[in-house]
């Protein structure tokens, strides 16, 4: 009798939990997750949707992804790069290494312009910076203010208004998506960034959360964040496809990521 009751009490817990899961996903897969909009910009932005559908560029909100290696578009900032495109806005990407650490920088280049081409961002918005002194390495501590100088530049030439980059975690503790932030995080307090422009950081999760696939998404939902953003089934598998793009990186362990990384679901940010 015991056993039956607590069999019956789980099976309720389950039923629960997929009911709060869908009734979140259903809200936000239409891309209104924009807490942060309303505290980023006002409501004139807020009325235009971020950028309206067959703008000019000059009217569309500028945003910068800002990654350290060829392949943190795909496996970090899917729901967030897909939901801003969705918006309209003018997406560009500066990624500060080729991912050399194995020698194969060359053919993750190629690599990367293929991803965000079927992510739906276009060769010419994809810059990625390959300097002798920022080298794809976890052990190395790239120079702060060689790279604070190139990122600054990127930023003021392309008259970008939102940077999106890693937290002070950078998802895996990376060193070089740790840097971003440090870097994008002087800057904001240096005073270096126009009025206006704001940095959008991606929050870094547990391990536990990190591999629970779209069952975080009550758990994200609930806790403290400046926006959130998740990805519909339909750009789920655009996803997938940019990822095949990074074939020399397609070890077995990336088809378990894609399954079970709550990364290629969901997104939550907080305001720098
Ligand atoms: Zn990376």
């Amino acid at each position: 009798m015991g056993s039956s009751a607590g069999l019956l009490f789980l099976s309720a817990l389950f039923v629960l939990y997929y009911c709060v899961i869908k009734v979140i996903y259903r809200k936000y897969r239409a891309g209104l997750a924009f807490g942060w909009c309303g505290r980023a910009w006002g409501s004139r932005e807020r009325q235009a949707g971020l950028g309206a559908r067959g703008a000019g560029d000059s009217e569309r909100l500028a945003v910068l992804l800002l990654i350290a290696h060829p392949d943190d578009e795909c496996m970090f900032f899917c729901p967030t790069l897909l939901t801003l495109l969705r918006l309209h806005c003018c997406v560009s990407v500066l990624c500060l290494s080729s991912g050399n650490y194995y020698g194969q920088g060359e053919v993750r280049k190629k690599e990367l312009l293929a991803s965000c081409g079927t992510l739906g961002v276009p060769e010419t918005q994809v810059t990625v910076i390959d300097h002798r002194d920022l080298p794809d390495s976890p052990a190395v501590q790239w120079d702060m203010q060689l790279l604070s100088t190139l990122v600054l530049k990127h930023i003021q030439d392309n008259h970008i208004q939102l940077v999106v980059t890693f937290d002070q975690g950078g998802v895996s503790s990376h060193a070089n998506h740790i840097a971003l932030y440090k870097s994008v995080r002087n800057m904001h307090t240096g005073g270096k960034l126009k009025p206006g422009c704001r940095i959008l950081m991606l929050e870094t999760v547990n391990i536990f959360r990190k591999y629970i696939s779209i069952l975080d998404l009550p758990i994200s939902w609930f806790r403290s964040h400046d926006g959130i953003h998740v990805l519909t089934s339909q750009e789920y598998k655009r996803a997938k496809n940019a990822m095949w793009c990074h074939r020399s990186q397609l070890l077995w362990f990336r088809h378990l990521y894609l399954f079970f990384s709550r990364y290629m679901f969901v997104n939550t940010f907080h305001l720098l």
